[in-house]
C-alpha cells in the first residue's frame, strides 16, 4: 500500500523557530527583507498592515512593535 506524501514534522520544527526569529527581528519570513521597507497601511485597533515586496502580508502591533503573519480575513 502506497503511503501518502506528507511534510515530515522535522521540517516544521526547524522552520517555525526561524520564522519566529525573523518576525522578532521585524523581517519578512519569506525573503528576509526589513519590514520597515514594506508598504504600510492603517489597519484597526492599533494594528498596522505591512505588505512586503515579495507579497507576503504581515500585521504589526503598534503598541508592542511585534509582527505576525496576517490572518486570512485580514488580507
Ligand atoms: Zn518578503
Amino acid at each position: 500500500m502506497a503511503q501518502k506524501a506528507r511534510i515530515p514534522g522535522v521540517f516544521k520544527n526547524v522552520i517555525a523557530p526561524v520564522q519566529a526569529w525573523l518576525l522578532s527581528q521585524g523581517r519578512c519570513v519569506g525573503c528576509g527583507r526589513d519590514m520597515s521597507q514594506g508598504k504600510k497601511s492603517k489597519h484597526k485597533d492599533g494594528l498596522e498592515k505591512i505588505v512586503c515586496e515579495c507579497g507576503r502580508i504581515f500585521v504589526k502591533d503598534i503598541k508592542s512593535s511585534k509582527y505576525r503573519r496576517a490572518l486570512l480575513e485580514e488580507v
